[in-house]
C-alpha cells in the first residue's frame, strides 16, 4: 500500500518492511522514515485469516506498541487528543490482561501481533485487529474493545459462519467478554451474564423472536437478530453451565477451541464437543434452543400434605424442557437442596453433598411430584425454583411458594 509518508497505518497482519516505513514500527515513537517522492509503501502479510482491514491513515495518529502476554505484540493507533489520551494508555495493560484470559479460557492467540485502531463508526472485528470509534467512556472502550478481541477467537480463529450461525459468533464473544471484563473489574464473573438472560427474556416475551437458525439477515426486527445472536447466544453457554455443571462447560468451550479452530465449525460440532466431555445428551438443548422459539416456564402449582410428607407440585408450562434446581426454606431458616435431572440428559450434573438427587423427570409428563418424606408441610417457609437466576425461565413470578401469613 503506498500512501503519503506522513500517514500512520495499522491493521492486520505483520509489517514486513518496518526499518523502510518507520511510525513507531521500528521503534517506539519513531517518525516517518524518508520514502521516495514523499510516499511510503507498506507491506503487511497476514497468514491464516479469512478477512483483513486497515485503518488510521491519519497524521495525527499516536502509535504505542505493548508487549503483551506469549510475545504477542499490541498496537494502538489513536488520535493525538487531550481529551482520549489517558483512555488509551491506560487500555493497553488491560487489553494484556484480556488477552491473558482469553488463552486461559479458550485456548492460545496464534497470532503474534493485535491492533486496536481508532476508527469505524462503533466498534467491528477484524482479524488481528479492529476499529473501534476513540472518543468514548474508558469503561466503554474496554467494554467494547473486549468484545471485539474475543472475536478473534469465534469469528477469526474458530471462524464460524457469522451470518448463518451468528449466535455462535456473536453469542460467544459476549458471553466470554462479559466474563473477562468481571474478571478484570474484579466482579462475580458468574452473575457477568445475567444482562444476556434479561435481554433474551425480553425478546421472548416480546412476540418478536425468531429462531436462532434464522439467517442474519432474514429477522423481522434488527433488535430482534441483536437480542437473538448476543444475549440469546451468550445465554445458551451461560445456561449449558447450569446444565452440566459451569466447570464442564467451561472445559468444553476449550475443548471446542482446541478441536475445531481455524475448521469453520457448525452447531451440531459444538454440541459434539459438549456431549463427549460433559458425557450428556445435548440434541434437546441444540434443538429447542435454537431450532425453535419454546420457551422454558416452570411453576410451583401447589404445596400438599400427604401421610405426614409435604408435596410440592410443580409444572412445565413451557415446550421447552430443563433440568431443575430447587430451594426449600424452612422456618427456622435451614434450607433443604433439590435436582431434578432431565430424562433425556441421560446425565447428572455434579451438586453439592448435601443435595438430594431426585427421580428423573421426562419430558412427557407436564407435572412432577416433589415428595418431602418427614417433613410437615407447615415447618417450610417457601419453596423455590431455580433460586441462582441460572435457568432463563421467562415466567418468574411463579417459581416460588411461600407461607401466607
Ligand atoms: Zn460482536
Amino acid at each position: 500500500m503506498t500512501l503519503d509518508k506522513d500517514y500512520t497505518v495499522g491493521g492486520t497482519g505483520y509489517l514486513q518492511n518496518p526499518k523502510d516505513i518507520g511510525h513507531g514500527y521500528d521503534k517506539a515513537n519513531s517518525g516517518p522514515a524518508k520514502g521516495k517522492d514523499g510516499k511510503l509503501t507498506w507491506h503487511f502479510n497476514a497468514p491464516m485469516v479469512h478477512d483483513f482491514a486497515w485503518g488510521g491513515a491519519d497524521p495525527d495518529f499516536i502509535h504505542d506498541v505493548y508487549n503483551g502476554a506469549n510475545g504477542v505484540k499490541l498496537h494502538f493507533l489513536y488520535k493525538d487528543n487531550d481529551a482520549i489520551k489517558e483512555n488509551w494508555k491506560k487500555l493497553q495493560p488491560k487489553t494484556n490482561e484480556m488477552l491473558k484470559y482469553f488463552n486461559e479460557h479458550i485456548g492460545e492467540y496464534p497470532y503474534k501481533q493485535y491492533s486496536v485502531i481508532q476508527g469505524g463508526d462503533g466498534g467491528m472485528e477484524y482479524a488481528m485487529c479492529t476499529l473501534i470509534t476513540g472518543e468514548r467512556s474508558y469503561g466503554s472502550l474496554m467494554g467494547v474493545t473486549a468484545h471485539e478481541f474475543a472475536h478473534s477467537w469465534f469469528n477469526h480463529i474458530l471462524a464460524t459462519n457469522e451470518a448463518k450461525h451468528e449466535w455462535m459468533d456473536e453469542g460467544f464473544t459476549t458471553f466470554i467478554s462479559n466474563k473477562a471484563m468481571a474478571y478484570i473489574n474484579g466482579e462475580d464473573e458468574g452473575t457477568a451474564n445475567s444482562g444476556s438472560y434479561r435481554g433474551y427474556l425480553g425478546l421472548a416475551n416480546s412476540g418478536k423472536e425468531q429462531p436462532q437458525t434464522t439467517h442474519a439477515d432474514r429477522y423481522e426486527y434488527n433488535g430482534a437478530y441483536g437480542a437473538s445472536a448476543y444475549n440469546k447466544g451468550a445465554t445458551f453457554l451461560a445456561q449449558l453451565g447450569y446444565i452440566i455443571g459451569d466447570e464442564k462447560r467451561d472445559e468444553v468451550i476449550k475443548e471446542y477451541y482446541n478441536t475445531w479452530k481455524f475448521k469453520h465449525p457448525e452447531p451440531n460440532d459444538f454440541k459434539r464437543v459438549a456431549e463427549r466431555v460433559s458425557g450428556f445428551d445435548l440434541e434437546w438443548y441444540l434443538r429447542d434452543w435454537t431450532m425453535t422459539t419454546n420457551v422454558i416456564d416452570y411453576s410451583i402449582e401447589n404445596l400438599s400434605s400427604l401421610d405426614g410428607m409435604s408435596v410440592v407440585s410443580l409444572k412445565r408450562n413451557g415446550l421447552m424442557p430443563m433440568p431443575l434446581d430447587i430451594k426449600v426454606t424452612m422456618n427456622d431458616g435451614s434450607e433443604k437442596w433439590f435436582y431434578i435431572p432431565l430424562e433425556e440428559m441421560r446425565g447428572e450434573k455434579a451438586v453439592p453433598n448435601n443435595w438430594t438427587v431426585l427421580n428423573d423427570w421426562a419430558w412427557a409428563y407436564p407435572t412432577y411430584e416433589l415428595e418431602l418424606d418427614g417433613v410437615d408441610m407447615r415447618s417450610i417457609k417457601s419453596v423455590e425454583i431455580d433460586p441462582m437466576n441460572n435457568m432463563a425461565d421467562v415466567d418468574k413470578e411463579n417459581n416460588n411458594w411461600s407461607l401466607q401469613e
